[in-house]
Formats: structure tokens, C-alpha cells, sequence
């Protein structure tokens, strides 16, 4: 398996956020989101095999929580879902964050999936979600919007109402982009849409979803690789 980086901080988002956790951070992705913030993962990689993984994991313990990012991870699903399985029966809780433009109905169910929906801003990523994933979920999952602007919240708002979300998945996650150049102050003003704009529209439609902001930006400088 090609891996950027494994290493240990806090989990900065989803329900998980503050807690210690292990980051599995998987080469190589399909998509081109305007803001991405993890470009530096679209090329390169070392190869690991799943037994040097699972040692550089429990060289890290203690910390049972481990999260499978990217990039996109499931590009290399031959190798991480075996890994999934074995990491499960020693009873890690993991978590996968994925855009769920590759199919996601061989992730174990005790796996929680956190889900990127590309919403209009993401540019040339935007629509790509493929919607029968939405039959995998179960309430250990979560599904993420990351919003650029009013439009973008327009398409989740429209998103969660068609597909009745909240009845699919355990949480629904608005998470304000940011900025694609940002300041290394640790700021709200780095955020390409105001977090306390996000929060009157939610509150006016009465959202079934959450505020999400990706903390890891605000504890350290909102470039740093690798925390
Ligand atoms: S899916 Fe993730 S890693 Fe890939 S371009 Fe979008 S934000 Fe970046």
C-alpha cells in the first residue's frame, strides 16, 4: 500500500474531533477539489507492506482510534480493505474519509465512513458522489459537505431534503472551506465562507446537521502538514 504519512494527533473533524487518533494517510487521488488542502498526497508515496502498517500503528498505541484519509483512499482498496479487516478484529475503531466516488459497499460495517459530497465549489470534483454509495450507510456513518459559498449550501440543504439523510447516516457534517492560500494566523478569517453565516442559514431551515470545523486549523497554523 503507497502511504504519505502515518502518524498521531487529534482527530479534527466529524464526531470524533478532539480525540487522539492515528492518521493512515493513503497516496494518490482521482479528484481535483478547488480547495483542496491536501494536494501534496496527488503523487509520490512510499510502498509499505499491511504488516510494516500494523507495526508503525502499534508503535503509535496507545490509541485505538485510526482514520484512513488521503487522498482518496479506496484507489487502493485491494490492500486497505484486508488491512480494515485485520485492524477490526483487534479492535481499532476506524474511520475512512472518502468522497464515495469509488464504490463503498465493501467497507466493513463496523468501519465509519465519513463521506464528502462534493458540493458545486469543489470545481472540476463537484458531482461526482456516486449516489448508490448513499445505500451503504448505516448510522455509524457520516456524510460531509464542504461549502464554499451560499450556492454550495443550497446544493447540501437540497442534498439532505431529496435523500432524506438523517434518516441514513448517524451525522450530518457543514464544514466551511478554506481559503486556498491561507494566512498561517489560526483565524476564522481563513475560511472562504463565514462560519457565523453558515450558522443563521442552518438555524433559518432548521438543518438536521452539524457545524463542522475543522479544529486541526485552529490548533496549529492552517498549512501544517502532518498533526
Ligand atoms: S478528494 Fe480530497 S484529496 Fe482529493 S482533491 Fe478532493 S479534497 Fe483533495
Amino acid at each position: 500500500m503507497h502511504l504519505i504519512e502515518l502518524y498521531k494527533s487529534v482527530q479534527g473533524e466529524s464526531s470524533f474531533a478532539g480525540l487522539p487518533c492515528i492518521f493512515v494517510r493513503l497516496a494518490g487521488c482521482n479528484l481535483r477539489c478547488a480547495w483542496c488542502d491536501s494536494e501534496y498526497t496527488f503523487t509520490g508515496g512510499k510502498a509499505f507492506t499491511l504488516d510494516e502498517i500494523e507495526a508503525q500503528i502499534k508503535a503509535l498505541s496507545p490509541c485505538t482510534l485510526i482514520e484512513f484519509t488521503g487522498g482518496e483512499p479506496m484507489l487502493q482498496a485491494k490492500e486497505l480493505l484486508p488491512l480494515m479487516e485485520r485492524l477490526l478484529a483487534e479492535r481499532y475503531t476506524l474511520m475512512i474519509e472518502t468522497s464515495g466516488e469509488r464504490p463503498l459497499a465493501d467497507v466493513p460495517k463496523a468501519v465509519h465512513k465519513i463521506v464528502d459530497v462534493k458540493c458545486p465549489g469543489a470545481g472540476a470534483a463537484a458531482n461526482t458522489f456516486r449516489l448508490e454509495n448513499l445505500d451503504t450507510l448505516t448510522r455509524n456513518d457520516e456524510v460531509k459537505f464542504v461549502l464554499s459559498d451560499r450556492t454550495d449550501y443550497e446544493f447540501a440543504r437540497d442534498f439532505i431534503h431529496q435523500h432524506a439523510l438523517e434518516k441514513r447516516a448517524g451525522q450530518i457534517l457543514l464544514s466551511p472551506a478554506f481559503q486556498k492560500t491561507p494566512s498561517p494566523q489560526r483565524t476564522a478569517d481563513n475560511m472562504a465562507l463565514d462560519p457565523r453565516k453558515l450558522v443563521e442559514w442552518m438555524l433559518a431551515d432548521g438543518l438536521p446537521a452539524r457545524l463542522s470545523l475543522q479544529i486541526h486549523k485552529f490548533i496549529w497554523e492552517p498549512m501544517k502538514k502532518g498533526v
